[in-house]
């Protein structure tokens, strides 16, 4: 209350009871305001939420509303959960949908309202939508940036506002564009603004804004036993009517930071929807440059097959167009769901087999493996590590291979070069990493498929070995050993495949091992691509 209100309402006791509904009535009527003419069936952070809660209240087996973080403005940014067992955490294939990154592109939370009542109303009628919550876990984020979406329709005008609302130091100028500020290749090129005075500024630093924070934090708690959870992703912009794939911080097709299995996923994934949709399927980039977006960081991240929706062929389509502009989505996104088991199986039978199955890991992002995880390992130099290989080679050859079998990750012992090829080389005895927990299915027929290549010098001898175990408890049981001897043997990739049968419906892990036994020789392992495929 301001000091000249406080003196016409003076101190006695009918200026008190006056006191309350006029220091009530400001911020209440912000926060109820609605939105223009026209635009009424849009919801409001304040019905958004009160429709989560409805949902949540009606459907308690499937339906969850979870408060994910604050707002800079203390708005909580809500997520609803839905899956069958809501409570438990099941090992199911999980997807996330988000809308309402940017204030004023107000479609893109009907889009994530409308899928979760397509879920909710259809479960135990819709076959296809009771197959899709018993099988998936599926978190829904309908508004990102509520603060600038309040904003952008106070006064019952709209104010064309796209970032959050935090002020920033040194100027007048408010607002960080959240969509700018994940911390993946953020600060980078295209349209990407260091002026905090502009619509696309990416704050002082990643993860400056509350909201990107939330939503990090978010997917970082969807990591189960090594693993990110959720498989893929739409983040719902407008407008434009288009279907968008990573990367937006390159215009090039396939990166470094992508796989050639997953480029060609992520297009025929895309391409799929865009053909249910009408809208146009293409990289991200090909729309305008961007950094340290939402859809960037989670494929980058966390490889989750991330897209970004452009809804809309304008902005602020009036409400009459909310049931078609959403509606013209339901195939697509139910389809993303179902997909969600397993990506890449859309490239046909051969990746369904190989990349489909209980475990998959092509090393690009850490999936929690464990290095000298029993604390037992005796190498004094050269210990796995994950990552781009740097190729050594002496005058017999080449011992560690300067590229892995998929994308640019593997383990090696020693990713360095070193100055000599002695140096980065295994020292000293043995190094081990251990994979998480794999489930193996009932089925007979699963294979443990695995890249790998072992090198050594002449001084080697059968003491030096490469080695892969599986893991049941406190049973080890090689299933596969490399052994050296006294000749020079050079880096190759080779394929190895073993019957996994024996572990049918066990609970494992893979440890991979290799071992420098004794003497100063040139010892180098390195593995990728490790697979236990679906039943063949
Ligand atoms: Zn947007």
């Amino acid at each position: 209350m301001s000091p000249s209100l406080r003196a016409r309402l003076g101190s006695g006791l009918l200026g008190l009871a006056l006191l309350v509904p006029i220091a009530a009535a400001a911020p209440a009527s912000a926060a109820a305001a609605d939105f223009p003419a026209g635009f009424t069936g849009y919801h409001t952070y304040a019905e958004m939420s009160a429709d989560l809660s409805a949902v949540a209240a009606r459907y308690p087996a499937i339906a969850r509303k979870i408060a994910i973080g604050k707002s800079y403005q203390g708005r909580t940014i809500w997520a609803v959960k839905i899956s069958d067992n809501v409570a438990t955490d099941e090992p199911e294939a999980e997807v996330l949908f988000d809308g309402g990154t940017h204030g004023d592109e107000h479609m893109g939370l009907e889009m994530t309202l409308k899928i979760m009542h397509w879920l909710v109303d259809g479960y135990g009628t819709v076959s296809r939508i009771t197959n899709i919550v018993n099988s998936r876990e599926i978190w829904i984020i309908p508004s990102v940036n509520p603060d600038g979406a309040a904003y952008d329709i106070s006064g019952g005008r709209f104010h064309l506002w796209r970032k959050n609302r935090q002020p920033n130091a040194g100027t007048t100028a408010i607002g960080t564009d959240v969509n700018r500020n994940f911390g993946y290749r953020w600060g980078g090129g295209g349209r990407t603004s260091t002026n905090p005075a502009a619509i696309t500024y990416q704050g002082p630093f990643a993860f400056s804004t509350p909201e990107a924070r939330s939503v990090r934090d978010f997917l970082a708690g969807r990591v189960v036993n090594g693993r990110q959870q959720i498989r893929m992703a739409i983040t719902f912009h407008e407008y434009g009517r288009l279907v968008m794939w990573p990367y937006g911080y390159t215009t090039t097709d396939i990166p470094a930071d992508m796989t050639v299995d997953d480029y060609k996923g992520l297009v025929a994934i895309g391409t799929k929807m865009a053909a249910s949709n009408g809208y146009r399927a293409q990289q991200a980039s090909d729309l305008y440059g961007t950094s340290g977006t939402t859809r960037d960081f989670e494929y980058g991240v966390y490889r989750i097959f991330s897209y970004t929706f452009e809804l809309s062929v304008k902005d602020y389509p009036d409400d009459a167009l909310i049931a078609s502009e959403t509606g013209r989505n339901k195939e697509a996104v139910l389809y993303l769901m179902e997909r969600a088991g397993c990506p890449l199986g859309i490239l046909g039978s051969a990746y369904r087999i190989a990349r489909c199955g209980a475990f998959d890991d092509d090393f690009e992002v850490s999936r929690g493996w464990r290095v000298n995880m029993a604390g037992t390992d005796t190498a004094t130099a050269g210990a796995w590590q994950r990552g781009d290989p740097a190729p050594t080679t002496t005058a017999a050859g080449r011992k560690q291979p300067d590229s892995v079998t998929s994308g640019r990750y593997g383990f090696a012992t020693g990713l360095a070069a070193g100055t000599s090829p002695a140096a980065n080389d295994l020292d000293g005895g043995r190094t081990s990493t251990t994979s998480p927990t794999i489930a193996l299915t009932a089925s007979a027929g699963q294979k443990l498929q695995f890249r790998w290549s072992f090198a050594h010098d002449r001084t080697a001898s059968a003491v030096d070995e490469f080695r892969v175990e599986v893991l049941e408890g406190a049973i080890a049981t090689a299933v596969f050993v490399s052994r050296g001897g006294a000749w020079e043997r050079s880096a190759s990739w080779n394929l190895a495949s073993i019957d996994m049968g024996r572990w049918a419906a066990k609970a494992i892990r893979l440890r991979f091992s290799a071992t420098d036994g004794g003497g100063s020789g040139i010892v180098e392992a390195v593995f990728d691509d490790v697979r236990v495929t679906q039943p063949q």
